[in-house]
């Protein structure tokens, strides 16, 4: 049994502002021993619950933030960018079920603690088929084309309740509740990582009940922009559709298409070296 488990940072216990998000904060190397700590509850809860394979995806902020010498021997770990799935590279068929550690809700929530969709700076909305996506049900879509279900999300408050009323009846470890979008009340590590083991526990234990999330293809991918230049160039591309000032449209066949194209608008800049 092959669990995938994809680990951003901003829901992990104790993370309220960017302090702790990136190499220049001042917290930054203490948290990123809280994050491998809770992918590590992850990954043994899983283990001893009967999965025989994991793969671990870094997906927050550089890529680079779980500490591989406090990691297990018998994992695998995805690692920097860019990547064509972005944060669920490495996802196939072969896989039973996937889980989401660290994880936040989405820009176009007013509650949660650093709520933003793949890029906070720049991206104001991200939609499939119409529909709002949060990083959660985006990248269960992405799951879902391989027929892969979520099977449990840890996060704050307001990201296990989005996350799960976009999927359905899985598994959610609510390490935090969020006060806004910098300010929480947080478990202590001890306790999230108890927590997350208990939830990995149950929701592997049940993995029968979980049904991939698809979305209908083709797959039309909306990106709304905080900004105005990137929806006015991208619509020069015979492919973009300039929705209105701020958005963009693209049709695609499917989720590996839709997710190649958002890895290209959020990374693609011409300096780019090497
Ligand atoms: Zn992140």
């Amino acid at each position: 049994m092959k669990i995938y488990i994809s680990a951003d940072m901003e829901g992990v216990v104790g993370v309220v502002t960017g302090d702790q998000l990136s190499p220049q904060g001042f917290e930054y190397q203490r948290f990123r021993e809280f994050m491998t700590q809770e992918v590590n509850a992850a990954i043994e809860a899983a283990f001893a619950a009967g999965a025989t394979e994991i793969v671990v995806s870094d997906s927050h902020g550089n890529g680079e933030n779980l500490l591989l010498e406090k990691l297990p021997k018998n994992i695998t770990l995805v690692r920097s960018w860019p990547r064509p799935l972005m944060m669920m590279q490495g996802i196939d068929e072969s896989f039973a079920g996937v889980i989401f550690i660290g994880y936040h809700a989405s820009t176009t929530d007013s509650e949660g603690v650093r709520a933003h969709t793949m890029s906070s700076a720049n991206l104001a909305d991200l939609k499939l088929n119409g529909k709002s996506m949060s990083e959660g049900s985006f990248n269960a879509a992405i799951a879902g084309q391989f027929n892969v279900p979520v099977i449990m999300v840890s996060g704050d408050d307001a990201a296990v309740k989005e996350v799960s009323s976009q999927l359905g009846d899985i598994e959610g470890a609510v390490v935090k509740s969020s006060y806004g979008f910098h300010s929480a009340r947080t478990l202590m590590p001890e306790a999230a990582n108890d927590l997350i083991r208990e939830k990995v526990k149950r929701a592997v234990g049940r993995i029968k009940d979980f049904k991939p999330y698809k979305v209908t293809t083709p797959v039309q991918l909306e990106v709304r922009f905080k900004n105005y230049r990137p929806a006015e160039l991208l619509s020069y591309l015979a492919v973009v559709e300039r929705i209105d000032a701020h958005s963009i449209g693209f049709k695609s066949k499917d989720m590996i298409e839709v997710s190649k194209f958002l890895e290209f608008i959020l990374n693609y800049e011409p300096g780019l070296t090497p």
